[in-house]
């Protein structure tokens, strides 16, 4: 039968994010609901190896990691239930959200860690190869490629910002880009266009990534089709980074809470706070640009701390809306959020 869950703090997502943020809530006694989602574990899931994540002298594995934060999360006092949130009222007090299997959620705060997906090619081998020579995370990968040759799929920033990191590594980094001119800045592609051990490869697409032959599953080249001329040809390389944008999973929350051109949560400057007072967004949906595991889980922390404050002018039991305009004074939130 369905069900209403009742709690001081919702927390919507379950990535760094969302487990750091539940582990303070828990701690802070704030009795926490963190709904999980379709990709229990987010981003991380998808890697293997992880050795920037601070506190392992050796490589530890993402889905470890991740199973370690849920552990940590749960041990702490955090309910975590399995479902995937549909849609949110954040307009009403409590603030609410309906579930996939038809139970509904009610949070005095509200904490939206649900992330961001990088954007892929969605050619053959590029899933298989995934943690194996294909990745979107320079930062996160570009270590495990010292000494050999990659190549950077994409004409943004991003890209141009992921071959500079890998030029710093690789023997060799190759962008490939779909079209003759880049969209990334200016002052980027000056440094770009200076470095010695990047060349670019222009009008062409990466059809498919290529694996090793045997048992050992690696990467082994790109096929690639060149826009101008028609030719098919192969490009050995050992990594592929596509570079291509992220989206952030926003959808639920458009048109309630205040969201940038490209559909990131907007907070305020050095806190967490979104447009509306009493919701909190951390990790990835917020941040196009450090989008790594320990700022993810840096904001999570940040976002407990904040619904902490802005919950400690709430009564536990049965608030009325009244409490949360009471709450909402104009020293704790944004001018523009003011109710
Ligand atoms: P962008 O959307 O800016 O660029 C994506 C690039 O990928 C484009 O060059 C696009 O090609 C190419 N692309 C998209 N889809 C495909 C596809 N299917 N096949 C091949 N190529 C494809 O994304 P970014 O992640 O680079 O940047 C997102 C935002 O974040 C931007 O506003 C950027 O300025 C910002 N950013 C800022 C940074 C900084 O300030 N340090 C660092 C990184 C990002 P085409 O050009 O042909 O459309």
């Amino acid at each position: 039968m369905a069900e209403t869950h009742r709690t001081r703090l919702l927390i919507i997502g379950a990535g760094p994010a969302g487990y750091t943020a539940a582990i303070y809530a828990a701690r802070a006694g704030l009795e926490p609901i963190l709904v999980a989602g379709l990709q229990p574990g987010g981003q991380l899931t998808i890697t293997t190896d992880v050795e920037n994540y601070p506190g392992f002298a050796a490589a530890v594995q993402g889905p470890w990691l991740m199973d370690q934060m849920r552990a940590q999360a749960e041990h702490v006092g955090t309910r975590i239930i399995q479902d995937v949130i549909t849609g949110v009222d954040l307009t009403a007090r409590p603030f609410r959200a309906a579930g996939d299997s038809g139970d509904s959620y009610e949070g005095s705060a509200v904490v939206i860690a649900t992330g961001a997906q990088a954007r892929w090619l969605g050619i053959p081998g590029e899933k298989e190869l995934s943690g194996f020579g294909v990745s979107a995370c320079a930062t996160c990968d570009g270590f495990f490629f010292r000494g050999r040759d990659v190549a950077v799929i994409g004409g943004g920033n991003s890209a141009v910002e992921e071959a500079l990191y890998l030029a710093g590594l690789a023997k060799t980094v190759t962008l490939i880009h779909r079209r003759e001119s880049l969209r990334a800045e200016r002052i980027m592609q000056e440094r770009l266009f200076a470095h010695p051990k990047i060349r670019i490869i222009w009008n062409t697409v990466v059809q498919e990534a290529l694996p090793t032959e045997g048992k050992l599953r690696a990467l082994r080249a790109l096929k690639l089709h060149d826009l101008e001329g028609g030719g098919h040809y192969e490009l050995p390389v050992d990594g592929m980074f596509v570079a291509i944008g992220h989206d952030p999973a926003t959808a639920l929350f458009r048109g309630q809470v205040e969201t940038d051109a490209e559909g990131y949560i907007v907070t305020e400057p050095g806190s967490t706070r979104t447009s509306v007072p009493g919701v909190f967004a951390a990790g990835d949906v917020a941040d196009r640009i450090y989008r790594q595991a320990v700022t993810a889980a840096g904001t999570g922390c940040m976002a407990a701390l904040d619904a902490e404050k802005w919950l400690a002018h709430i009564p536990a039991d049965a608030p009325s809306p009244a409490a949360y305009s009471a709450a909402a004074t104009p020293a704790q939130m944004p001018p523009q959020a003011a109710e």
